[in-house]
């Protein structure tokens, strides 16, 4: 028998991941605070409904939030959901949030004898339209079992990174290296172009040469590049500088606590927090082209 499946968080990449997994037959309930994004959801065969509470029926929680905070703010408290649901329900966190919240969260869950598993996806929204993510699932092993069937109609690479919260540490040492590549990125081509290179032209070089990265393959910071990338529709509708700044800061923290060094992560977050200070931080995180072209692009 299929799970019933409620899903908290229709943003940029929870819509896309919700409506595959109504195409794969899901029977699924959805709420966000948006109400224009439930009713895009609802048109597509989603039940909706006022409060998450009433989704204390479900099989399957799964959320796709901003932050950490708001996930707790959403399972644990007085109105929270954890409390609600009955024993042996499964809750899936696909947010990105600190590895201590995720152990916190799954705790909790224990508690009330409520399974969490943290689960955080890399792909951005490409991968989530495509239904092509990556899963980077922290919990354990029977859990993980249990997840990979509904994780599988979301995405293509499904990783048990280890017991609770190695799913989050694993994708802030991701995207730590993912906003070095994107900002490092950024430099060398801003440098080619002041020195009258065509940034395309570059751009092919870098991607067949030693440079080659996941920016240059599918990303390309610069506008007119590439047709699919968030540069080609005004940095819009993509994963936003604000919270790429969020997983720098959560890879900062999780490097003091260890100890370790990490500048190279540093220096992105310097970069970011420069380009949020300045600049929309809702804008792509491949917005911070930018800085280094002296263009303000909001
Ligand atoms: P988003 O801001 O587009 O979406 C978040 C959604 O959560 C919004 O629709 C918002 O209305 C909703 N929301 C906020 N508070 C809520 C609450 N209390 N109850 C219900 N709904 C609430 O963000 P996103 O880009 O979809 O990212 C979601 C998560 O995925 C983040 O943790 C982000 O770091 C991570 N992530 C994003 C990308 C990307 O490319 N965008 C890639 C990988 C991981």
């Amino acid at each position: 028998k299929q799970p019933k499946i409620a899903f908290i968080g229709l943003g940029n990449m929870g819509a896309p991941m919700a409506a595959n997994l109504l195409k794969k037959g899901y029977k699924l309930t959805v709420f966000d605070l948006n109400p224009e994004i439930v009713s895009h959801l609802a048109a597509q065969g989603a039940a909706s409904v006022a409060h998450p509470l009433e989704m204390a029926d479900a099989d399957i929680i799964i959320t796709m939030l901003p932050s950490g905070n708001i996930v707790k703010s959403v399972l644990l408290g007085e109105q929270g959901l954890l409390r609600a649901l009955s024993a042996g329900t499964l809750v899936i966190d696909c947010s990105t949030t600190a590895a201590e919240d995720a152990k916190l969260l799954a705790q909790e869950a224990a508690s009330c004898r409520i399974a969490l598993l943290d689960a955080p996806v890399s792909g951005g929204i490409a991968g989530a339209t495509a239904g092509t993510l990556s899963f980077l699932v922290g919990g354990a092993q029977a859990d993980f079992e249990r997840a990979k069937p509904i994780l599988e109609a979301m995405g293509k690479n499904i990783f048990h990174a280890g017991g609770n919260g190695a799913g989050q540490t694993a994708k802030i040492c991701n995207n730590m290296l993912l906003g070095v590549l994107m900002s490092a990125t950024a430099e060398a081509i801003a440098l080619g172009v002041k020195n009258g290179l065509d940034p395309k032209t570059l751009s092919d070089i870098m991607a067949a040469s030693s440079g080659g990265n996941w920016v240059l393959n599918g990303y390309n910071p610069y506008p007119g590049i590439m047709e699919n990338a968030p540069a080609a529709r005004g940095y819009r509708g993509g994963f936003m500088s604000k919270l790429m700044l969020k997983d720098l800061e959560l890879a900062h923290e999780l490097a003091d606590q260890t100890p370790c060094d990490t500048p190279m992560g540093d220096q992105a977050r310097e970069l970011y927090r420069r380009f949020t200070a300045q600049h929309d931080g809702d804008l792509d995180f491949s917005a911070i082209l930018g800085l280094y072209l002296d263009e303000v692009w909001d």
